[in-house]
């Protein structure tokens, strides 16, 4: 039985019984980048959504993450948030700029990976706005999930109400943000009179998860492509549209996504995660010289990369539109040069 969709008046009001944090800048622009386009060939135009610009220090993705996380941790009474992924972790920037704003202590366990410790990009803008940091050698995922845990517990043991980063929890809500993300993208060209052929953003986890929720809650007929930046120790499509489907509960609604109703590509991948592929660094700088629009060779260039590979692949008709989703990750391009450098 097919589920009726919503305006993207109702999913943001269904959105809005939750708790939440106001942080980020919002609704962020929708930039249409003809230069870029043009550059790209295919007919096609390109949209960007300024996520990168969604403020909270510097901007990106998490700023609508932790609307509803720290939202979650303020209704939960917590008091100190505990946290980890990489050294250069964007994540961990932005909630460390969130707690700071809603005066909640900040402890982030940052994995060193392959990482200097050197305090530039995001790990300077970490202790800028005061997060007590700690480096450790559990590898992101798993091994620093149960990390996180345990500093979780040992604070709980000590009398505190700490918030962790615990997965079942924190990734639904992240995911709900950005089903309320693909509600602005929805208004903003329906104002132009416009449908997107195709979405495209980076993501493994929560931020695709919200975004192929958004587009299929709100009926559109756009492909959501999601390319990630990493691979995981799980099936990232069944795990995605698990928590695409918990986000859905959250939020009250039934509509409900298969496994293979997630288009998550992982050809962008290598050399791996963190390091520079030559598509994502053609892909960064020909949106850099078009359009004076920066993007990151963790993420947002491999996912502008797999846009490009479509567009040249003949996927899409002449005069088409296609959007991106601009996360962020920008501040990390001043911890490693040479990355970004041609
Ligand atoms: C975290 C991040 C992503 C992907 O997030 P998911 O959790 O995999 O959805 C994409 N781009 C940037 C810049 C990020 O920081």
């Amino acid at each position: 039985m097919s589920v009726a969709t919503l305006t993207p008046a109702a999913l943001r009001a269904a959105a809005d019984t939750l708790p939440r944090a106001r942080l980020a800048h919002l609704p962020t622009p929708l930039e249409e980048v003809p230069r870029f386009a043009a550059a790209v060939g295919g007919g096609v135009r390109v949209f960007v959504k300024r996520d990168d610009c969604t403020g909270l220090l510097l901007g990106g993705n998490k700023a609508r993450h932790n609307e509803f996380l720290l939202g979650d941790a303020v209704d939960q009474g917590c008091d100190v948030v505990v946290w980890g992924a990489g050294v250069q972790s964007n994540n961990c920037r932005q909630t460390a700029a969130g707690c700071a704003k809603l005066g909640l202590e900040c402890r982030l366990y940052l994995s060193r990976g392959h990482y200097s410790t050197e305090p530039q990009g995001n790990l300077l803008l970490d202790y800028l706005v005061g997060a007590k940091v700690e480096f450790t050698d559990a590898a992101i995922g798993p091994e620093l999930d149960a990390f996180l845990a345990s500093r979780a517990a040992e604070f709980r043991a000590a009398g505190r109400k700490p918030y962790f980063w615990h997965r079942p929890r924190v990734v639904p809500l992240a995911a709900v943000s950005y089903a309320v993300c693909v509600a602005e993208i929805a208004e903003q060209l329906s104002s132009r009179g416009l449908g997107a052929a195709g979405i495209y953003v980076s993501s493994s986890g929560a931020t695709g998860a919200g975004v192929a929720l958004g587009a299929a809650v709100l009926g559109l007929s756009s492909a959501v492509r999601l390319i990630c930046p990493m691979h995981w120790p799980w099936h990232i499509p069944t795990a995605i549209a698990a928590d695409a489907n918990a986000a859905a509960e959250r939020l009250g609604i039934e509509h409900r996504l298969r496994p293979e109703d997630i288009d998550a590509d992982e050809n962008f991948i290598a050399p791996g995660y963190g390091l520079p592929s030559p598509a994502g660094r053609e892909a960064l700088h020909l949106l850099a010289t078009t359009e004076a629009i920066l993007t990151d060779p963790v993420y947002s260039a491999k996912a502008l990369a797999g846009l490009i590979a479509d567009v040249r692949a003949r996927k899409y008709r002449p005069g088409s539109v296609l959007v991106f989703v601009h996360t962020g990750g920008v501040p990390a391009v001043f911890a490693d040069p040479a990355a970004v450098l041609n």
